[in-house]
């Protein structure tokens, strides 16, 4: 079997592994690049609209014989591993007959993101798959693990063929809400692992200070009960860990969280999945209707007016402004900004740090603190430290990762490191 990391050896972002057998050839993510050769943070929607040829020739898409739609198909599939796109971003340009696994919630994500217009990526020939439900294909036997991610419905994947069994662990932590899937997986993890794949995002910039997400609830409760204030919190709306942990805290403190129509539409998506994730109609959630192109888009598909009944006003946030907490957008803290002086507001600022910039002189402008309270998406040394421990891999592959070459200090001598592109036989 051959294994070649197109990108992602080096790198955080536009993850994409080959693994060819005698007979068959399959992918593992397609994602998007986050940064160029040097390093320099890239625009994505820049990339998104510049041909195929164009992508290839810059080396943003990855020379892959038999993916794209102008020659016969030679991949036998391709897995995604998650809803984020440094992992499926670049998909809208491969051949559409190729199918591609992924999980009902990556599906459903990509769904919500495609509509607002944020991917290109259609979802042509999906197939869902369900967790640690084997299946084959080609000469691959494969079976998907769900995984604790702050992207939803997360897998990783063993994957066997002749003889080999490699391990891709996808982005992973031990410190979310899903938290019992990394502990089991410690206590029962695969065996014989030849190669393990392994994400490193926490490298090198793992100063072990960081919580668990129980510990963000924690800290969010002890900031609500403070009844003098109104707080808004910045987070993603695809992060539904940390939009359980707002909203666990909201009803611990009787406050009621506000979102907006996007932030109601993705987690009504997300309904059929789980019955655990709040919905706009719950006790103690109310939807502040902001005009954005989310909701615009909504009210063009019909699917605005379904919200309705959660709407509460400018008025009434007001009148009751010690009793909510709202979740940040650039439309509503604009409408808020300019209608009031915001005295006695704060803003909790719950995601990556290098969001921050774009906001930060709003809230500085109307002298609000910022508050942190944030958890990493991905493991922490530690965790991957045991996650090498249990899994006891021949070797491992360093991925995702903007410092390969300290794996080896870190987690063991048997880390390989090879670069993207270069072809290695298992
Ligand atoms: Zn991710």
């Amino acid at each position: 079997m051959i294994l070649t990391i197109h990108r992602g050896s080096k790198e955080i972002g536009g993850t994409c592994i080959e693994l060819q057998s005698d007979n068959s050839r399959i992918l593992i993510d397609f994602g998007l690049p986050l940064v160029d050769e040097n390093r320099e943070q890239l625009d994505s929607k820049k990339i998104i609209k510049q041909s195929k040829e164009e992508l290839i020739k810059k080396g943003f898409l990855p020379r892959i014989k038999g993916l794209y739609d102008n020659e016969l198909p030679q991949i036998d599939a391709i897995l995604l591993s998650h809803p984020h796109q440094d992992h499926y971003g670049l998909l809208s340009y491969i051949n559409p007959k190729i199918p591609v696994y992924m999980s009902r919630g990556c599906k459903a994500l990509i769904e919500v993101s495609y509509f607002f217009g944020q991917t290109n990526y259609d979802l042509g020939n999906i197939k869902t798959v369900k967790p640690w439900r084997t299946f084959k294909k080609g000469d691959f036997t494969i079976t998907p693990y769900l995984v604790d991610h702050s992207g939803f419905d997360a897998l990783a994947y063993l994957i066997e063929a002749e003889g080999k069994r490699i391990f891709y662990s996808g982005d992973f932590r031990g410190h979310g809400r899903k938290k019992i899937l990394f502990d089991n997986l410690l206590k029962n993890p695969p065996r014989d692992i030849d190669y393990l794949i392994l994400e490193g995002s926490m490298i090198g910039r793992d100063n072990g200070k960081y919580g668990t997400e129980t510990d963000i609830e924690k800290e969010l409760i002890n900031l609500f009960k403070d009844e003098e204030k109104l707080f808004f919190v910045a987070c993603s709306s695809q992060n539904i860990d940390r939009l359980v942990s707002v909203y666990r805290a909201c009803l611990k403190t009787n406050r009621t969280f506000v979102i907006d129509p996007y932030t109601a539409f993705v987690l009504d998506k997300l309904k059929m999945l789980s019955a655990k994730i709040p919905q706009y109609n719950w006790n103690n959630m109310k939807i502040f209707f902001v005009p954005n192109i989310y909701t615009g888009k909504m009210a063009e598909g019909k699917s605005l007016y379904k919200f309705k009944s959660a709407k509460i006003s400018y008025e009434d946030i007001q009148s009751m402004r010690n009793k909510l907490v709202i979740k940040d957008t650039y439309m509503t803290r604009t409408i808020f900004g300019k209608k009031i002086a915001l005295t006695d507001t704060e803003l909790i600022y719950s995601m990556w740090e290098g969001y921050l910039d774009d906001m930060k002189q709003f809230w500085e402008k109307h002298e609000i603190p910022i508050i942190k309270v944030h958890s990493s998406g991905h493991a922490y040394i530690a965790e991957l430290k045991s996650f090498v421990q249990a899994i006891k891999p021949k070797y491992i592959l360093p991925n995702h990762t903007f410092y390969p070459e300290q794996y080896s200090d870190l987690l063991g001598k048997n880390v390989l490191l090879v670069k993207d592109r270069q072809p290695m036989v298992l």
